[in-house]
Formats: structure tokens, sequence, C-alpha cells
């Protein structure tokens, strides 16, 4: 089998704080040897370049772009819809994201046809939708009493999201893995992007997030949690929920729950900055959406750079789909404003994220055995404020797809 090197690059393995020259030997889609002085049969050049393994966003909705009006939605032939996934597919891969975890909308169509070949992407994990209370954060009804299609309206791949009580609950979770589930998302707050939930109210009781924890853990699936306010997050972090999306409001309580149970806080920081942005666009949205997204935006920051300092472990995720998708990276500067060193932005957004998602044993380092899934960037400094510009190559199962 042919033996892919890639050369002399600065090499970050996902975990280590160690980064030095070394090379890294691919054969077929594996990662084989790493250290100095190897050889192979093809090289890849990376001498006074970065490499480090591909990169993650554990949070992304590929049914949307950056525009979730409803006239967006209301223009927009059923199909076609999956059609513009797979080109925001390619887009996010194209920055060197190769593992995402999709938040909400895709259906198990989306990650088939990527991991078949059929379509360009990341590696992707499925939540399906988002389930929400009748009135929270994933319930499509409008003030007008009808609902509106977007990424929870539901479809033959994708099951209706609107569940209460503990027993529906039951079965609405193995309805999901029956859909192909990867995760289970759930809405334990309200939210920023629906009309009357408020983002600092708890959504569901105690008794249906212990039986969504239990039936997911049955099933071998992680729960992560859409969670903003104080009380809602309190709910998922006690009930053993695996990540909380957002975290807006974190107090100290909260904060040491987390770090008692091992909960991931996945920021999300260009989220409501996208909100705003897409406003300056002229994309037209409600209102109360973008009061609700002006008002977080500093109680946001704060919260997450108390996490941060706590030691809360922190996974990159944006929220891609209320941005456009290919601005993942932005999300990097962003953490390392908040006063987190590149190494730990680095290691966020490899084998932190890997751990998150239960599959660290598969991606998100590098050594021999892992899945050759890399990315060089040009300079061998660590500097996140602009990784886009640095991208050189990405190298996804051990094909050169960008670069
Ligand atoms: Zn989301």
């Amino acid at each position: 089998m042919t033996r892919t090197i890639l050369r002399n690059g600065r090499l970050f393995d996902g975990t280590s704080d160690e980064v030095a020259v070394a090379d890294v030997v691919l054969e077929g889609d594996r990662i084989v040897d790493v250290g100095p002085g190897l050889d192979g049969d093809e090289a890849i050049d990376c001498a006074g370049k970065l490499v480090t393994p591909g990169l993650f966003d554990c949070h992304v909705h590929f049914m949307v772009d950056g525009d979730f009006s409803a006239k967006a939605h209301l223009s927009t032939p059923f199909s076609m819809n999956f059609f513009q996934a797979a080109e925001r597919m390619g887009r996010t891969l194209d920055v060197g994201v190769t593992t995402v975890r999709e938040a909400g909308g895709s259906d198990a169509g989306i990650r088939e046809a990527q991991a078949a070949g059929l379509i360009r992407g990341p590696r992707t994990l499925l939540s399906l939708t988002m389930l929400s209370q009748t009135g929270g954060h994933g319930d499509s009804w409008e003030i007008c009493g009808s609902h509106m299609p977007g990424m929870s309206d539901p479809h033959p791949g994708r099951p209706s999201n609107v569940v209460d009580g503990p027993e529906e609950m039951r079965r609405k979770v193995r309805e999901l893995v029956r859909a192909g589930a990867d995760v289970i998302k759930v809405a334990t707050s309200g939210g920023v992007i629906s009309p009357r939930s408020n983002p600092r109210h708890a959504h569901f009781r105690p008794d249906e997030l212990d039986m969504l924890v239990a039936e997911a853990s049955a099933a071998g699936r992680f729960v992560m949690a859409h969670a903003q306010g104080t009380p809602g997050i309190r709910n998922a972090v006690a009930a053993g929920i695996r990540s909380i999306e957002h975290g807006i409001y974190l107090d100290d309580e909260v904060i040491e729950m987390m770090l008692d149970a091992g909960t991931y806080l996945v920021p999300t920081l260009i989220a409501p900055l996208g909100v705003l942005e897409a406003v300056d666009k002229g994309i037209d949205l409600p209102d109360f959406v973008v009061a609700k997204a002006t008002a977080v935006i500093e109680i946001h920051r704060a919260s997450v750079q108390r996490a941060m300092a706590a030691g809360v472990p922190i996974a990159m995720g944006t929220d891609s789909g209320v941005t456009p998708h290919g601005d993942n990276l932005r999300e990097l500067a962003e953490m390392a404003k908040l006063g987190m060193e590149p190494l730990d932005v680095l290691r966020s957004s490899t084998s932190v994220a890997a751990e998150l998602l239960g599959i660290a044993d598969e991606v998100g380092t590098i050594q021999p055995g892992m899945a050759a899934d890399l990315v060089v960037w040009d300079g061998d400094d660590l500097d996140v404020s602009d990784m886009r510009s640095r991208l050189s190559a990405v190298v996804q199962a051990g094909e050169v797809v960008v670069g």
C-alpha cells in the first residue's frame, strides 16, 4: 500500500503540550506512523507549516445557511434543501472541519450520502431534530397559529419534535434512534429564534429529562442540550446530559455542577454575532429575534469566560447555519479572545470534541491507528486568530481533499 508522508511539519497531535517537528505517515485511510525521520512513497512537504488533526464543529445545522427568515424557508422547494445541504457540507470540509455534530435539521440520508462518498463533507453525527416541549424553542408554531417550515417540521426522515411528559419522551427517543439519530438533542430552555420562548425559562421538568437520559443511555446515545438560562442548564446537568450548548447564563453554582458531572460546554460564540450580522446584511428577521440576540451577547461572553477559567471542558461548536457555513473557524478566534490559550483552543477543536462525541478512539488525535483526517496550515505558529487564511491542505480518510 502507498505510504503517504506529511514531512517536517510542526505537529500538534491533538492533546500534547509539545508541538515539535515530525513526520506523519498515512496508509489507506489510516495514520500508521508518527515521528521524526520516517520514510514514505509520496511526500507532502510540510516544512514551515503546522499540522493538526482534522477539526471538529460540534454544533452545525446544514439545513439553513445564515438566513432563517420565513421567506427563505417558504420559497425553497422541499428537495432543494438536500442539494443545498450538500454544498454547505463541502464548504465546511473546505475550511478543515472533518467532523461535525449536526444539531438538528438533517436526516440520515445526509450522513449516509457523505459516508458513501456521494457528496463531499465532514463525517457527520446526527441529532435529526431538537426535542422541545409544547411552545418550546423547537416548536415550529408561529404567532399566526400555523407551523413554519424550517429545521424542525416533520418529514419521513425527521420525526416530529414536540413532546410532553415522561412517557411521550420514552417513545420519542426510541423513534429518533429508529430514524438514525447518533445523539439526542433537547431544548431545556427557551431560545432566541422562537416567538414565545424565553431563554431564561427552564423547559421540561426533571422527570421528563431523567426519562430522556435513561432512554438515550440505554440506546448508547449521548444527549446534548440547547440550554441558555440558568435553571434550564441546571436541570440538564442534574439529569446527566453530556453537553450544554450555548450556556448563556452560567452562574458559579452551575459551573460547579458541570465540573462535578464532567459536563461539556459548547459555546457557539459566533451565533449571536451572526444574528446581528444577518440583520446588517438586510435579512429580514423579526424584531424579537434581534432584541434577544443583542441582549445576550455580553452576558454570554462573560459566562463562557467564567466556565473556561473554572476548567469546564469546552468543545468547539459554532451553530453554523445561524451563521453562513464555512465561517466555522471564526469561533477559534472568539475562544482565544476570551482568554483561552491557542493550544487549548486547538484541543477543544480536536481531541476534546472527539471525547464529547464519544469517538476519540477514531478521530481527534494524530497517532497510529487513527483515521487519517488532518489539516496543514501555513506558518508553524499557534496563532488561531485567522486560521482560515492559513489553510494549506485538508486530508480526509487519507485523501487530499483540499490543497
Ligand atoms: Zn443550534
